[in-house]
């Protein structure tokens, strides 16, 4: 079956592997981005190339209007949504919680909790049966620092991340009569820009091996989970979140 998809944050890194993987099923892909236009080019040319349809839009995932602009986008270019990635997320420079900012902690707050919401939140609005829509799938992306708290490193962001996962099984219970799914994938260590931003660009490595399967993940493989929570496969799954983790 042919959908229509929303990815925030689509244009790199595992919301970049999500749009390709589900180029390749011939879905249709609207994604967001935040600066970085080329990379947004380059993944829509990607998403076509593999057999889909792409939208890039840019969008911040932490102010509503950019939010509404992006699903409003979706549905003119694409008609019904009938998944959303609530993807986009930040981390801050690695430090210990004494030595945060207020501006550090309310910019992943507001990215990592407050827009996800948003975005959850237009979601439901627009695949709620009880709302004019047909029904889909929500996949919030989670991290494992909720099972680990990411302590003298980013604990603002893995507990912005555990607000992500209590929504997951709320909203799963809230929308699920409703017609939508609502699950979470949980990577591990993967191997994206997001450790460079932190001022990490080794971590994945350094900590990949210490995993049971002994590397870092890839983009590729959390989007294999992703897209699997989106489709008609996963038809039973609601509520669940999954780990991409390496057993981590
Ligand atoms: P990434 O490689 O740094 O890519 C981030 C993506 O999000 C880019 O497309 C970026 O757009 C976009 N973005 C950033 N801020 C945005 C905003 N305010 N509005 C819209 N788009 C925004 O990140 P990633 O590693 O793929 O992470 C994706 C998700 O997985 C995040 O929620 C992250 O917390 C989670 N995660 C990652 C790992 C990991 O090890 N990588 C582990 C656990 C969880 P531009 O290209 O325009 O900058």
């Amino acid at each position: 079956m042919t959908r229509s998809i929303v990815i925030t944050g689509g244009s790199r890194g595992i919301g970049a592997a999500t749009a390709r993987l589900a180029g390749k099923e011939g879905w249709s892909v609207t994604f967001s981005y935040i600066g970085n236009e080329k990379a947004a080019k380059e993944t829509a040319a990607a998403v076509e190339a593999a057999g889909g349809k792409a939208l890039a839009v840019k969008s911040d995932a932490s102010v509503e209007k950019d939010i509404i602009a992006l699903f409003d986008a979706a549905t003119k270019a694409f008609g019904p949504i009938d998944g959303v990635v609530n993807n986009a997320g930040i981390v801050g420079v690695t430090a210990k919680l004494a030595d945060m900012d207020y501006e550090r902690i309310k910019r992943i707050v507001d990215i990592n909790v407050t827009g996800a919401f948003l975005v959850a939140r237009e979601a439901v609005r627009r695949m709620a049966k009880g709302r004019g829509g047909r029904g889909g799938s929500l996949v919030n992306i989670s991290s494992a620092a909720v099972k680990l708290g990411a302590p003298n490193t980013y604990v603002d962001y893995a507990a912005g991340k555990g607000a992500i996962e209590t929504l997951t099984l709320g909203l799963s219970r809230e929308v699920g009569p409703d017609g939508i799914r609502v699950s979470a994938v949980r990577p591990g260590v993967i191997l994206t820009d997001i450790h460079a931003s932190g001022g990490a660009p080794d971590r994945p490595h350094q900590i990949g091996a210490t995993t049971p399967l002994g590397r870092p993940g890839t983009a590729e493989e959390v989007a294999e989970a992703v897209v699997w929570l989106l489709g008609d496969k996963s038809s039973y799954v609601a509520g669940a979140v999954v780990d991409v983790t390496g057993g981590r």
